[in-house]
């Protein structure tokens, strides 16, 4: 190759996977916009935790990954968007779901197939792939969610836990770069609710998709995310690390946010005269920094 042009392609910056300009939406007869001016962008690889108190306009915001929003659900918008190469203006939702897969709070409303092979299968059926290929791609996101052995179970007869990681293998099926996924875990007990957790962390982590993950378990934000986005009226309030947004207890008053408990822990030891050499968001921080100042 030559190498001027080598210098080249490096130093060329790659566009952001997703990116937002002065996003507003509002739905059809909505008086005032869900969401408001939004703009942000999120490079290939991150885990973006998307927060905010109900109503924040999280899930309006997810609808807009894929199309949904307007393609669907009709409405008013403007501002610039583009996701993975595409324009969720223009582009249609099938050409969207080969770079987004989305999953929903309440995964059962997302399955309709009358056995876990067939439901996994479907959207690569769509795609129009062969018969070796879907098969290939069903056992290997069966696999990757655990549920390996219930292929010919009826997806609707699964535990609620279960149809949440049988959703994700849907998606996983289609191998999107971007999977969106709005409470996964809200309607789960807390056994179901962290293996949902842990196949989403594994999905980030051993196969490299983007997440944005709407959630209101902050202890798992704060263990896994790179990146916090917090909306509040459906304004974007912050933008920032997770230890930034966790140790701003002014902030996140306004915004209606409790943080994990050890950051209350900590704040309250610092409002009563404790010198912290660090401000920890998770567990294991908060043991590590109880040892340095001789308390564990
Ligand atoms: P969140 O996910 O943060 O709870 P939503 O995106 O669901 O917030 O809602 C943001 C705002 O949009 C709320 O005021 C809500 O009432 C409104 N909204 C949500 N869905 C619709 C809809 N289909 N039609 C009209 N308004 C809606």
């Amino acid at each position: 190759m030559d190498i001027s042009l080598s210098f080249h392609l490096k130093d060329k910056k790659m566009p952001p996977l997703i990116e937002f300009q002065h996003v507003t939406y509002a739905y059809s007869k909505a008086s005032i916009p869900a969401i408001k001016d939004i703009s942000f962008s999120v490079e290939k690889g991150e885990f973006i935790a998307l927060i905010g108190p109900s109503g924040a306009g999280k899930s309006t915001l997810c609808y807009c990954f894929n199309g949904s929003i307007p393609q669907l659900f009709g409405g008013t918008m403007s501002g610039n968007l583009q996701v993975a190469g595409c324009d969720p203006f223009q582009d249609g939702t099938p050409v969207l779901a080969q770079h987004v897969g989305l999953v929903v709070q309440n995964a059962r409303t997302q399955l309709f197939n009358v056995s876990v092979i067939q439901e996994v299968g479907f959207g690569c059926e769509n795609l129009g792939l062969p018969r070796e290929e879907i098969l290939k791609r069903v056992s290997g996101a069966l696999e990757f969610v655990g549920l390996t052995g219930f292929e010919d179970r009826e997806p609707g007869a699964l535990s609620g836990g279960q149809q949440q990681r049988l959703a994700i293998a849907c998606v996983l099926a289609m191998n999107p770069e971007i999977l969106v996924l709005d409470e996964p875990t809200s309607e789960l007990d807390p056994i179901g609710g962290e293996q949902v957790m842990e196949v989403i962390a594994r999905l980030n982590r051993e196969l490299g998709k983007t997440i944005i993950l709407v959630t209101h378990d902050m202890d798992f934000v704060a263990k896994y995310a790179d990146r916090v986005l917090l909306l509040c009226d459906g304004s974007l309030f912050m933008n920032d690390v997770p230890q930034k947004i966790f140790s701003n207890f002014e902030l996140l008053k306004n915004a209606r946010i409790r943080p994990p408990q050890v950051c209350e822990i900590m704040h309250d030891l610092k409002e009563n005269g404790y010198h912290l050499p660090d401000f920890p968001i998770t567990l294991e921080g908060t043991l590590q920094v109880l040892k340095e100042m001789q308390y564990a």
